[in-house]
């Protein structure tokens, strides 16, 4: 690509395409070619690209005053936070805004680690938290981990492993049982580590860009428990699964748990511009008006972004949220005809319109390579790239045994059809 600007994420082998333009739920390279944006970008542009009201709302944040010292107050910084915090879990209460995601888990992260004035946090293995320091230190994506250390080897993050059904580490008959034996493992866990010596355990409620898997029924009430038996905080990462994505504002929200923190950016404002953020417990919020919080960033909570998220919750509520409800059961029904056509999906997993289809081995039942060790023969990548040549934008994870689609809220059923009538035809393409 003639350009002088270094995309994130880069890997020489598939330069990216450079998109210019877009409607809804198309994008446009320079040349003109459409493609039907089954990843919302970053899985973030959750509005779809044409929500004039979030630009409006924008614009006039921008007239009135660009911007405002994050350590003063602001009218749509405190319109935000308060209805983010009636829409969040009911003991959620107040907000602390960051820029991203990543320090979205930054600031949860110093937070917990303040009032609990312990150091250890735990996460899980095939997770995804961010690429600052501290964040990359609490992702737990084997597959990229050793070049992740190269950059940023932070102790203090003790892994745990998620309740992985397919291709998992347990050996469970039911989803009861795999909960069972995944909770008791990460209680083994805390125990060997020392309880008191942990501040907080930051988790996805859905996994998204490891892949979108979720908890057995029953997992998340459980690590809630032995949560509040050791004493240590619960945190829910809802970068991805948050503002619809799953189905709910929270995907928490669909486990029948409280956390006691969620982190959240991406769809918050729609990806219209920048903006992330903790919502803290009502005591976690009083903590931090009596200490103080001596950490900041100037363009944390900028009034602009601020204007852009009470915009897009507006949007969310005005039928978006509904559309998404609607059509996710159409995107499971039509990937489920894809896991029984096709004997080298190996599962198909997810909720609202955040799904993953898991390609193995028919002959064996594993994963093409083994994605604790190395990338290996990737076919997945190749099914994605044959899409991309059909006009369909999908989503990969990380390690990348999956093909990930999570649409903007405003697809619709028509474009829900299209999308995996191409998988088809990439899969057929490239098996
Ligand atoms: N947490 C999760 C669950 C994510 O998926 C991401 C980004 N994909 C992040 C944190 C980091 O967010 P950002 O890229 O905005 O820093």
């Amino acid at each position: 690509m003639d350009s002088h600007s270094i995309p994130h994420w880069y890997s020489p082998e598939s330069p990216p395409i450079s998109i210019v333009d877009a409607e809804d739920s198309t994008v446009y390279d320079e040349d003109g070619n459409g493609y039907l944006d089954f990843m919302a970008q970053l899985y973030c542009v959750n509005a779809g690209h044409s929500e004039q009201r979030i630009v409006d709302a924008m614009t006039a944040q921008a007239s009135d005053i660009p911007y405002v010292s994050s350590a003063l107050g602001n009218d749509s910084r405190d319109k935000l936070a308060s209805l983010l915090a009636e829409r969040a879990p009911d003991n959620l209460t107040d907000v602390f805004f960051s820029v991203t995601g990543s320090e979205a888990n930054e600031a949860a992260m110093q937070i917990a680690r303040a009032y609990q004035d312990a150091p250890k946090i735990l996460t899980r293995w095939r997770s995804y938290h961010g690429s600052t320091y501290g964040a990359s230190a609490l992702t737990g994506d084997p597959q990229t981990r050793a070049e992740v250390e190269r950059y940023s080897a932070v102790t203090g993050h003790t892994k745990f492993l998620p309740p992985l059904d397919f291709g998992g580490p347990f050996n469970a008959d039911t989803p009861e049982e795999l909960a069972e034996q995944a909770a008791d493992h990460l209680e083994w866990v805390i125990k060997n580590e020392g309880p008191d010596s942990i501040a907080a355990l930051i988790t996805e409620p859905i996994a998204g860009t490891s892949g979108a898997y979720t908890a057995p029924p029953g997992y998340f009430e459980r690590v809630r428990e032995i949560c509040d038996e050791y004493d240590i905080l619960l945190v829910s990462d809802e970068v991805i699964a948050g503002f619809g994505r799953c189905g709910d504002w929270f995907g928490i929200q669909t486990e029948n748990v409280q956390p006691d923190m969620i982190t959240f950016a991406k769809g918050v404002t729609s990806a219209y511009v920048p903006l992330g953020g903790v919502i803290t417990s009502s005591e976690i919020a009083e903590f931090l008006d009596t200490e103080g919080m001596p950490v900041g960033q100037t363009f944390a909570g900028h009034p602009v972004a601020c204007a852009a998220g009470v915009a897009a919750v507006e949007s969310y509520e005005d039928g978006l949220f509904e559309n998404a409800r609607d059509l996710a059961p159409v995107l499971e029904d039509a990937l489920a005809g894809v896991e029984d056509e096709y004997d080298v999906v190996g599962d198909v997993h997810g909720r609202g319109l955040l799904w993953g289809v898991e390609f193995a081995d028919p002959e064996t039942g594993e994963h093409f390579f083994d994605p604790r060790v190395d990338e290996g023969d990737n076919p997945v990548g190749a099914v994605r790239t044959e899409a991309k040549k059909r006009g369909v934008i999908f989503g990969s994870a990380r390690p990348d045994v999956q093909l990930v689609l999570s649409p903007p809220l405003c697809v619709t059923e028509e474009e829900i059809h299209e999308a995996v009538s191409v998988l088809r035809e990439s899969i057929e393409a490239v098996f």
